[in-house]
């Protein structure tokens, strides 16, 4: 958020934003789930520019064990962004802003799984940002419960992800970078369709309560399509799980000579 350079216009006289989109078009989206063999889950998220992968490790034993829940699973993220993923080299490692992140998706997907199946255990939860471009959050949420969804946890539903916030005075989703630098405000929304429940929200910025209210309903709007796409990637993933073992077979076949 901030003052746009005078010369940048974020939303021109046909009501289109810098990239051609409309207020309520998203970038596309892309998902593919199990992409990783050594993870018990994974899924790869390519949302516009954004590039981001998840991994989930568990159920499995809670170290250190001071942490272990005797009545739950401990649902426990670990946000990070790529030295290599913003213009400028980002300082490896841990900051304020990848554990705020970190612990509100940790939260937001502590309501969807049945951590009481799984007492003492962690669930842990690896997000890789390989390329930013604002809405890294909810790309990884996205991505993340997909992952989970992978592993086999059992979960009440997948929880969808997707911001909404302002520009040049008019509500629009999914903002891109230049729009949540100069933007007015922004809305991370976390959104589990089969319930209805609100899991994440976060505000940035200044929005008169009707914008507000405008804000969410869109967020929810590209929350449900964002739902779609994660659905499509566990269903191929299925298919393709299902058609494995043929694949397996083929595999364990001595290979030809010569190749
Ligand atoms: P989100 O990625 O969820 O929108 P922010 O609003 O904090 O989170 O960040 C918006 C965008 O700003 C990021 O997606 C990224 O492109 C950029 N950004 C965030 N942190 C850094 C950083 N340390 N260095 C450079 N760019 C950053």
């Amino acid at each position: 958020m901030g003052g746009t350079p005078t010369d940048l216009k974020l939303i021109d006289e046909n009501g289109r934003r810098l990239d051609g989109r409309l207020p309520d078009e998203m970038r596309p989206l892309k998902i593919e789930a199990g992409v990783l063999s050594r993870a018990d889950g994974s899924a790869y998220v390519e949302w516009g520019l954004n590039k981001v992968m998840a991994a989930v490790y568990g159920p499995r034993e809670c170290h250190p064990r001071h942490l272990q829940n005797p009545e739950r699973a401990l649902v426990q993220c670990n946000y990070n962004m790529a030295s290599f993923s913003v213009d400028d080299r980002k300082r490896p490692g841990p900051d304020r802003r990848s554990h705020e992140i970190s612990k509100i998706i940790s939260e937001a997907l502590t309501h969807v799984v049945f951590t009481e199946y799984f007492p003492r255990t962690s669930i842990d939860v690896y997000i890789e940002v390989l390329q930013a471009n604002a809405g890294t959050r909810c790309a990884g949420l996205t991505a993340a419960s997909v992952a989970l969804a992978d592993a086999g946890v059992p979960m009440r539903d997948l929880v969808a992800s997707c911001a909404a916030g302002k520009v040049a005075d008019t509500v629009v989703v999914d903002l891109a970078k230049e729009e949540d630098n100069f933007g007015q405000a922004d809305i991370p929304l976390g959104y589990v369709p089969r319930t209805g429940e609100i899991v994440l929200l976060q505000m940035d910025g200044d929005l008169t309560s009707d914008q507000f209210n405008k804000g969410i309903s869109m967020a929810m709007e590209g929350c449900k399509k964002v739902y779609e796409v994660q659905r499509d990637a566990l269903k191929r993933r299925y298919e393709v799980r299902s058609a494995g073992t043929e694949l397996e077979v083929l595999g364990a076949a001595p290979a030809k000579e010569g190749m």
